[in-house]
């Protein structure tokens, strides 16, 4: 056993603050099992997507990952950057403030590591396991038992400094020390978040649909059903605006961190240069930040349902070459947005494809664009 005089909670945060973490909290590593129950309720009600892990005790117990664990660790760094978009003279795709500059999981894990190797230089023999995302424990229900913000009727964790662009890390650590406190809901009466919500996944204060989410439904794979196609906009990678609207981060501390500030991929990007993406484009614009995960594919998917709901016209010539897409939803999508935008020119394009198109969902999208095009009814395609 540790010797709990070791390292002392203020001298862990001075080391934090000084290596660039914004915010630090000490939570037990039984503050999870709580969430139990909640778990199971949302599980049965439908509530979680499949990207979510669906083994509760993976989700609520660090002892899997660290048997004798004795204390988490929560860290947040802003990325609440200051940084104007120019609007590009054409069409755009939005990206998401998490996708703007490096990949954010690299930059925290570096941090994580910096304070772990100065615990571990004062606690000879600690253990420490660090987590940024990588593990399905609830990190948002860390963070808010470590202290680092209040849960805010939009589900993320709200600092009152900070406000709530926050990337979240944790440390799994052997050695005790006493948790901080929580800190209760500062919403009050808001409900901002909920009325701007475009997904209508904020289904109640606090509670959240996350097949509705318009975040997932950008690195969802293949078809998304028409409803989720109209709201998701310009949407190419995230979406921010339940957090955009929230007054705390309208009065948050801005800060300058060059690794979080957008570089090749802007925020508000050229739609007909992310529709002409090959592999070596895709590398450049995205290989480096946290959007490249889910692959070219679904970020051309996104980019497609953009030119839709913008109407672009421009988007025609692009959209021509990716009917003949090695992925069969790029090749249905595209059949799709010719049929709207290019409306009957569109159709020996469209046919064409048809009569070429081996995989039987997409042949059937095809079908419903060419149908499009004449005015017959086009069903919801949820898949
Ligand atoms: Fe709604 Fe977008 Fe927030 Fe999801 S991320 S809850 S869609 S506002
Ligand atoms: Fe709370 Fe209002 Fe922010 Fe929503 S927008 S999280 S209700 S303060």
């Amino acid at each position: 056993m540790f010797n709990v005089t070791c390292v002392t909670k203020n001298e862990i945060r001075e080391f934090a603050y000084k290596s660039g973490i914004d915010i630090v909290g000490f939570a037990s590593p039984d503050c999870l099992f709580e969430y139990r129950d909640l778990l199971k309720n949302r599980y049965e009600n439908g509530l979680s997507c499949n990207i979510e892990e669906n083994d509760i005790e993976k989700r609520i117990n660090p002892y899997i990952l660290l048997e004798d664990v004795k204390s988490i660790i929560s860290v947040a760094v802003s990325y609440n950057v200051v940084y104007e978009a120019d609007l590009p003279k054409s069409a755009y795709g939005t990206i998401s403030r998490t996708a703007w500059g490096i990949d954010y999981h690299k930059v925290l894990i570096d941090l994580l590591e910096k304070l772990r190797d100065f615990i571990l230089s004062k606690c000879n023999d600690a253990k420490a396991v660090l987590l940024v995302d990588n593990n399905p424990l609830l990190e948002r229900a860390i963070a808010y038992n470590a202290g680092i913000g209040f849960f805010g009727k939009n589900n993320m964790i709200i600092n009152e400094e900070f406000g709530s662009y926050l990337f979240l890390g944790e440390m799994l650590i052997n050695v005790p020390f006493e948790p901080d406190s929580k800190i209760e809901s500062k919403c009050g009466s808001c409900t901002r978040c909920l009325k701007a919500c475009p997904g209508k996944a904020l289904i109640e204060e606090y509670k959240i649909d996350a097949n509705k989410c318009l975040s997932y439904a950008t690195i969802k794979k293949g078809y998304l059903s028409d409803s989720t196609l109209k709201r998701l906009g310009t949407r190419i990678y995230g979406c921010d605006t339940c957090q955009d609207v929230c007054p705390f981060n309208e009065k948050a501390k801005k800060v300058t961190r060059r690794e979080f500030t957008p570089q090749n991929l802007k925020p508000k990007h050229d739609l007909r240069e992310i529709l002409s993406l090959d592999k070596k484009k895709f590398q450049e614009l995205f290989g480096t930040t946290s959007a490249s995960w889910r692959g070219k594919n679904t970020i051309v998917r996104n980019a497609i349902i953009a030119a839709i709901n913008s109407n672009d016209k421009d988007s025609i010539e692009p959209l021509k070459k990716l009917i003949n897409s090695e992925s069969a939803y790029i090749r249905g999508y595209s059949a799709y947005a010719l049929s709207i935008l290019h409306k009957e020119n569109a159709f020996p394009y469209i046919e064409k494809a048809y009569l070429n198109e081996k995989d039987e969902s997409t042949k059937e999208f095809m079908k419903k664009a060419m149908m499009n095009i004449r005015g017959e009814n086009f069903e919801d395609n949820e898949r």
